[in-house]
């Protein structure tokens, strides 16, 4: 029998790489997607005949129980979320509606909406943000210092998880993720911003980059890595906690130099640091030890930190130089 998937925010970043993942297994594959007068759909549109999208939001109890009434999942993996530390500064009740209470209404709705029986399992991304000031490396065991109103969220439904899982025997399993990239990053994330900007630098559309903390330090994976790892972990016989990362971090400072170089642009000429990028708070340094995920799980991150700044910085020059050569339309003609 081919298994069934729902995927919660499958038109981000994380979602649409699980989608590609489940279909290559032959997953017959769900999308709860928020609904949007401007369009979100840009990172799914190649899959388009191959998923079915639900409208609903995380927001609004009946819209998930009526996804899981029509998907009827095996695997329910939840990437909606407002996901941007910065943001959640600014719309602080906003991320914990989402982040935070969303995840609780979707546990909610799995353990009243399907039966023990039915064993549905599901997927909840937690974030190495929860970490806040314990010193690197942190593991499963390192103690949590949620620093921002994002990582206070995630917090709540990662401790909301494993209440679950003792309550009711629910089968939550959470990947605390730290970092994780690609071309399909967001572009309010410093990974994008800086190669987006690159690639409009070098076509003439921007003159400078104004940044924030260059001196955060972060563990920087590929989102495929992590989808691979989501996957993975609702295969196993247990839910549990994985620490999800690459194991290396790199100062975004680091990341400047590393993308600018690829590009030959001295970096020093077109970075500026304003101030009202920086964050009420910062964390200084995260970086994840993985053993356990590849002790049990056998996950190991494929892309390295200077592969992943290269296909970044290779798919936004690209990109910056066809944006370049688009002429406006002129309707009088
Ligand atoms: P986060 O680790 O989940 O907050 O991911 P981000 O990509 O948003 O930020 C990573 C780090 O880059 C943080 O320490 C930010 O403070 C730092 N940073 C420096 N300049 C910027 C910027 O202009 N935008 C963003 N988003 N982050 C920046």
């Amino acid at each position: 029998m081919r298994k069934r998937a729902l995927v919660l925010g499958c038109t981000g970043q994380l979602g649409s790489y699980l989608l590609e993942l489940l279909l290559e297994h032959d997953y017959e594959c769900y999308g709860f997607v928020r609904r949007s007068s401007v369009g979100n759909v840009s990172r799914i549109l190649h899959l388009y005949d191959k998923v079915k999208l639900i409208n609903g939001d995380l927001t609004d109890t009946p819209s998930i129980e009526a996804a899981l009434r029509i998907s009827k999942p095996h695997e329910v993996y939840n990437c909606a979320a407002q996901s941007q530390v910065g943001t959640s500064f600014i719309e602080p009740i906003h991320t914990a509606d989402t982040t935070g209470m969303g995840a609780l209404r979707l546990f909610e709705a799995v353990r009243t909406h399907t039966s023990l029986s039915e064993g549905v399992r599901v997927y909840q991304p937690s974030s190495s943000e929860m970490f806040g000031l314990s010193s690197a490396p942190q593991t499963e065991e390192t103690p949590f210092h949620p620093d921002s109103p994002y990582a206070c969220a995630k917090t709540f439904a990662h401790h909301a998880a494993q209440m679950y899982r003792r309550a009711y025997g629910l089968f939550i399993a959470c990947g605390i993720n730290f970092n994780f990239e690609s071309p399909r990053r967001g572009e309010e994330f410093v990974t994008r911003k800086i190669t987006r900007a690159l690639g409009r630098i070098q076509t003439g559309q921007q003159s400078v980059l104004r940044l924030g903390n260059l001196a955060a330090r972060r563990d920087w994976s590929h989102a495929k890595d992590v989808a691979q790892a989501a996957w993975l972990m609702l295969q196993q016989s247990q839910p549990d906690n994985y620490v999800i990362a690459s194991g290396v971090s790199h100062t975004v400072k680091e990341f400047v130099e590393t993308a600018f170089n690829l590009a030959g642009l001295e970096w020093q000429k077109y970075v500026v640091v304003d101030p009202q990028h920086l964050r009420p708070l910062d964390v200084a340094h995260l970086e994840g030890c993985a053993n356990k995920a590849k002790a049990w799980l056998k996950w190991e991150p494929t892309v390295s930190f200077l592969d992943l700044v290269k296909e970044m910085v290779t798919h936004d020059l690209q990109l910056a130089d066809t944006e370049s050569r688009v002429e406006p339309i002129d309707g009088r003609k």
